[in-house]
């Protein structure tokens, strides 16, 4: 990478600001899920171990504009402490007197953290103003470490690094940007890329990036009925957006020119209704019948994509095969799941993103043996539809 990481910065007695996403599911005021937290503790244990004083600013959930106690990141301080095993101060602003003076009597190697940078609306319109108060708290020094928000050109991520010396990425940043950035550059192959999810709309760049740089592509979810009612195959009243009938199309049409292996479901598991209880049938795709909907691909194509996947040797995967939050129709995703992690065992690299994806993996208890789980769902999808992502962009280049 051509960007200057954390392991480049002289950090000693200085404030360093680092952006991290701590952007943690709460329940009843406590954190429920801290995967994010305890990937961020590899960057923060060699910010405190090279001597600097951590100033640590994250959004939390979507507060509209203003302090929303909901969303507040006091409940993270408390478990980042637990974690890191060092007492962790709170700022209940990120702006302001409070925070520049927490900030200043910092000793070496103390962590403070900033409340949510949403509860300024300032955050998400990258305010001149507020990105320069937030780089008041520094001392001419950034980190980036929040891969899940580096595609928003936001204050703390992006307009920060306007007023700092040095913009750097944190070690889960730069982890994230060697798997993916190998994916798309420089991948082991055969490359198979997995797709799936509701829509067709939400990856149509992904499809089309990875047309050029994969060796094959295996569709399933929801935006596989697109590409079929496409090519003419009855979908009874599967999720469908109509609007892109013509774009499948032209991608089916592309991909055949060039020999491409675009695969599509050749049976599923359909419902008659959108509920867990419902009746099922696992049928061809040609015979599925008015007024059923698919909802997970079925053992055919199981079969089919576990033998693709069986002889990649770099996988990308994003979006679940079917409805996987019901069990009736969790198969293919989970089947999948198991069939990366195989291949992962075998030597290939897997690179698994997307709540859904990441949750299946995490389900069928392979997600050790995958080689890595990114922490950014969008992120790593705008990366691989071939967008440069502002928060990597604003980082000081080497
Ligand atoms: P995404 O956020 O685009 O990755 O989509 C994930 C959602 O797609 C999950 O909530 C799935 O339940 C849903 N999904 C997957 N397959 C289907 C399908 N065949 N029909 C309707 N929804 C689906």
């Amino acid at each position: 990478m051509n960007k200057l990481t954390i392991t480049d910065l002289d950090l000693r007695g200085k404030r360093v600001f680092i952006r991290v996403d701590f952007n943690v599911p709460l329940k009843d005021g406590v954190v429920a899920d801290d995967t994010r937290i305890r990937e961020s503790l590899p960057t923060l244990r060699l910010a405190i171990q090279k001597g600097g004083r951590l100033v640590l600013a994250s959004h939390l959930g979507r507060p509209k504009g203003g302090p929303d106690p909901k969303c507040s990141l006091l409940a993270v301080s408390k478990k980042l402490e637990e974690l890191i095993g060092r007492p962790v101060r709170f700022s209940s602003d990120c702006v302001g007197p409070v925070p520049e003076s927490k900030s200043k009597s910092l000793a070496e190697g103390g962590i403070l953290l900033l409340e949510n940078v949403r509860f300024h609306p300032e955050e998400e319109k990258n305010d001149e103003a507020f990105s320069k108060q937030l780089a008041t708290l520094s001392d001419g020094l950034f980190v980036c470490d929040a891969f899940g928000s580096a595609h928003r050109a936001h204050a703390s991520v992006v307009g920060i690094t306007r007023f700092v010396q040095r913009s750097a990425a944190g070690l889960l940043m730069e982890k994230e940007l060697a798997y993916l950035g190998e994916a798309v550059t420089n991948p082991a192959r055969p490359f198979v890329a997995i797709l799936g999810g509701a829509k067709v709309s939400d990856k149509i760049e992904v499809v089309e990036n990875l047309m050029n740089i994969a060796d094959a592509m295996l569709i399933g979810g929801g935006m596989a009925y697109t590409f079929l009612k496409a090519e003419g195959q009855p979908i009874g009243k599967s999720l469908v957006e109509d609007d892109k009938l013509e774009l499948a199309k032209r991608l089916r049409a592309e991909a055949q020119q060039k020999k491409f292996a675009l695969l599509l479901p050749v049976d599923h598991v359909v419902g008659a209704e959108f509920n867990p209880g419902t009746a099922t049938q696992t049928l061809p795709v040609s015979a599925t019948p008015d007024g059923w909907m698919g909802l997970d691909i079925g053992p055919k194509t199981i079969d089919t994509y576990r033998q693709k996947i069986a002889s990649a040797k770099t996988i990308v995967w994003n979006g679940p095969m079917g409805v996987f939050e019901m069990p009736a129709f969790s198969k293919g995703t989970l089947e999948v799941a198991k069939a990366v992690a195989a291949a992962t065992s075998a030597g290939a690299t897997s690179i698994v993103g997307g709540g859904d994806s990441v949750a299946a993996v995490h389900q069928s208890g392979v997600a050790d043996k995958i080689s890595h789980i990114s922490t950014g769902g969008g992120a790593s999808l705008e990366f691989l539809g071939g967008r440069k992502l502002p928060g990597v962009e604003a980082l000081t280049t080497k």
